[in-house]
């Protein structure tokens, strides 16, 4: 599923390059420096620590702005990592403006904020970027006006409810199994004509009713379909034998069951980061993304131009990195990052030094 959805990606950013040469916008511009950059070339990642002082001095000078993922980057569930604070409060005293970008679509931005405080990291509203705000924004500048059906959590219907779009209620949606006979009429199907949007995120109560309520919605033409994220799994922390569902095996179920492709918010896609290059007027290439993920994180901050810093303490790790370098496959090669360390607390004593 990633390589066929990454490999979309690869081809929407090769054309978007082309785009260029008619019509520059900011994300492709950048994108065609840094294919003719030593990084795409050679396709090799380079130590933070291999740098000298001098050359992590000038790329830091020609930095504006730091963006993070948050899990697996500054924290590990409720545990903050080592010296992340302290990192994101450097880089403030440096000047840099630091924004926080995650697929996580369980909060609304004022309950991410909540976290960032209970962890200790300095944040504002402003600063945080999450998948139920966006798929909101979305959804309001689209000018929707009716009424959503979210296989989600209810981070998403109160960002909805914050732009003034009600959505049918969520929570667990399921049928008394010794009644089913397989027959449609089973599954207490009441379809609200109102709904004209399907929003799809991280829903514990995922279930088959809900998969075949949002392909009902999603059958006409007119229903939008939108995507938080489409993470396969989460990092199952200390349990190598579980694997822990993400956001995208419940969109593969609907866009599968409903034959349509989602409009997705999360990284790699491209919105976070035009929402804050909107409002801040950032240069790609004067921006770097920190990120534990390269299929998300790495890939989105490639695409759009900016420079890229994968940590070793959450999804992606040093052989798979390494693999990806050698890779025939243009979409691995798309998820090396320009830099790599250990951990944030690597790139933040590199700062003090
Ligand atoms: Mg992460």
């Amino acid at each position: 599923m990633f390589v066929k959805r990454a490999a979309a990606l690869v081809t929407k950013y090769f054309k978007d390059c082309n785009k260029l040469l008619t019509q520059p916008t900011y994300c492709s511009a950048h994108s065609i420096v840094k294919m003719d950059s030593k990084h795409v070339q050679n396709g090799n990642a380079v130590s933070l620590t291999s740098l000298p002082k001098l050359q992590l001095t000038s790329f830091m000078q020609n930095i504006d702005a730091v963006m993070f993922d948050c899990d697996g980057v500054l924290w590990l569930g409720m545990d903050p990592l080592e010296n992340a604070q302290a990192l994101v409060k450097k880089l403030r005293s440096m000047g840099k403006k630091v924004f926080f970008m995650t697929n996580n679509s369980t909060r609304t931005q004022e309950e991410f904020l909540e976290k960032f405080n209970k962890l200790g990291f300095e944040a504002t509203v402003d600063e945080i970027v999450g998948t139920a705000f966006l798929a909101a924004l979305y959804l309001k500048e689209q000018g929707f006006k009716g009424k959503a059906y979210v296989v989600g959590s209810e981070g998403i219907t109160k960002e909805l409810a914050k732009v003034g779009i009600d959505s049918l209620p969520i929570g667990p949606d399921t049928v008394d199994p010794s009644s089913l006979r397989w027959n449609p009429l089973d599954y207490n199907i009441d379809l609200d004509p109102i709904v004209g949007a399907v929003v799809v995120g991280f829903d514990h109560h995922i279930s088959y009713t809900k998969i075949l309520k949002a392909a009902s919605y999603l059958n006409s033409n007119k229903c939008l379909f939108v995507a938080t994220n489409t993470d396969e799994q989460f990092p199952a922390r200390g349990l190598s034998t579980i694997v822990c569902p993400g956001t995208g095996s419940f969109v593969s179920a609907v866009k599968t069951a409903a034959g349509r492709e989602p409009v997705v918010m999360g990284k790699p896609e491209s919105f976070p980061f035009e929402y804050v290059q909107r409002k801040h007027n950032l240069q790609p290439n004067r921006v770097l993304m920190v990120g534990d993920r390269g299929n998300t994180d790495i890939l989105f901050g490639r695409q759009c131009g900016l420079w890229t810093l994968l940590v070793m303490t959450g999804v992606t790790d040093i052989k798979t990195m390494r693999n990806w370098e050698t890779s025939q496959d243009p979409v691995e090669k798309m998820c090396v990052p320009d830099y790599y360390s250990q951990d944030v607390n690597e790139f933040y004593q590199l700062l003090l030094n």
